[in-house]
């Protein structure tokens, strides 16, 4: 039995699947305009620890992400400049080219947190279609009504706008900012689909309904998940920041279109903090993977630091809590290169594995638990790597993949002729000799079985 925690009943819940053994899951994905952060790699690491989690519990998981290249508003409240076509401008590119590129980055990222592949990548922009037919749909179901910038969503004929965020329909409404669209019924419609400004041309737009126009936010994400994982499908993942008004409009637009639950599960991730702020490029605490790497960490160290922490409590990242995500990364692949052969899974301690993900994805519990094995002496060796190993499917620390590294001949010559002055007690030779290692790039330490050498 998995237990999640799901946003829309405010609860930790038992996971039941529309399908016995078969998961369909929506994961929301990246606008592709900027570079993607270590924020945006914490929320797509918790799909993946979830994915993950489901497999070992031997589901069959479908899970479809989708990728924003056609730009959706730089305001929330569907104003504002194209995101994308506005860096597209500012690049000097087309719109095409910054998403292609911004897309590529996205998926080498991915690779390297080693997050699984999606069963289906769907693009905005390949999908138009199904948005217009959606569209058409509400506006012949009397959902949606037609504006001169726009058409949009009646909130005030869906009762149940608000319950994902914990709002209601009339808090919203107060809540509102003050309208600058006089056309619009409620302050919380939201767009389904623009118009293009008359006398100007958008790099990227269609002709629909009478005029050419672009999407708005909210409708591929209700086209696309459902064209691939029906109208009502198990759950649907997403960053804290996308539950108001992202989640909660496509709630609206799709159950108000089908008339059915669209998903049953909403599994939120909470933001990442950079030494207890919010990171944002005017703090300069804003980091990719590339500027982790550039320090001398791996992706995968990064993804060592977040199994230390629950998807649904905000995370702090500090360099420091990565340099001890490194070290700590370090001994366990020392430990499993250690081991040669492999034994057998230890059962007791998959079963506590098992209990431990499956109680709303406590990884930092089965981490801990991992490292408990690791010290337990009633566990043979062997076995310790083959539970480990097992442990891996969800961790994704990628230990079945490790290799020795080749230490170059250079490199293992000079430990040897520093073992022979070692022998003769030659100190001073000793330490010259374990520079010149370093200077290589290479560190040698003196156990009582003989040295070590290993990369720095
Ligand atoms: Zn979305």
């Amino acid at each position: 039995m998995i237990k999640i925690y799901n946003t829309y009943s405010k609860k930790v819940e038992e996971f039941k699947a529309i399908k016995d053994k078969k998961v369909g899951m929506y994961t929301c994905g990246p606008t592709v305009y900027d570079y993607d952060h270590i924020g945006h790699a914490w929320n797509y690491t918790t799909a993946d620890l979830l994915r993950r989690t489901f497999e070992y519990n031997g589901y069959k998981v479908k899970q479809v992400l989708n990728i924003t290249d056609v730009g959706h508003l730089t305001s929330d409240a569907d104003s504002g400049e194209d995101k994308l076509e506005k860096s597209a401008r500012e690049a000097g590119k087309s719109a095409t080219e910054i998403a292609a590129f911004f897309t590529k980055i996205y998926f080498e990222n991915r690779k390297k947190l080693n997050l699984e592949k999606p069963s289906v990548v769907a693009k905005a922009t390949k999908h138009i279609k199904e948005m217009i037919k959606l569209v058409q749909i509400l506006l012949d179901k009397g959902f949606a009504y037609t504006t001169s910038d726009g058409i949009y969503f009646d909130t005030s004929r869906f009762s149940d706008y608000g319950k994902l965020s914990g709002n209601t329909l009339e808090g919203l409404m107060e809540g509102a900012r003050v309208e600058v669209n006089m056309e619009k019924k409620n302050p919380t419609d939201f767009a389904l689909w623009k118009f293009s400004p008359i006398g100007s041309k958008r790099q990227m737009e269609w002709k629909a309904f009478g005029r050419l126009g672009f999407p708005g936010w909210h409708i591929e994400c209700s086209a696309m998940s459902m064209k691939y994982l029906g109208s009502t499908f198990d759950i649907h993942t997403g960053g804290e920041d996308n539950i108001f008004p992202h989640h909660e409009s496509e709630i609206a637009q799709s159950e108000s279109a089908t008339g059915k639950r669209f998903a049953n599960y909403w599994f939120h991730t909470r933001f990442l903090l950079i030494d207890g702020q919010k990171m944002s490029k005017s703090l300069k605490n804003f980091y990719t993977i590339k500027d982790l790497e550039d320090k001398g960490y791996s992706a995968l160290d990064l993804r060592y630091l977040f199994l230390q922490a629950h998807y649904a409590t905000p995370i702090n990242f500090t360099w420091e809590s990565l340099e001890g995500s490194k070290v700590a990364r370090g001994k366990l692949n020392d430990f499993i290169l250690s081991i040669k052969g492999r034994g057998k899974v230890d059962k007791n301690y998959k079963e506590k594995f098992l209990e431990k993900i499956n109680n709303d994805l406590d990884l930092p519990g089965a981490l801990a638990l991992a490292w408990l094995m690791i010290k337990d002496n009633k566990v043979s060796d062997f076995d310790k790597k083959a539970t480990l190993l097992d442990f891996d499917k969800v961790l994704g620390l990628g230990l079945a993949k490790l290799k020795k590294e080749k230490i170059p001949e250079e490199v293992l010559k000079l430990v040897k002729d520093r073992e022979v002055v070692r022998k003769n007690k030659d100190w001073t030779s000793s330490d010259e000799l374990r520079h010149k290692i370093c200077d290589l790039g290479y560190l040698v330490e003196d156990t009582t079985s003989g040295s070590i050498v290993k990369k720095k």
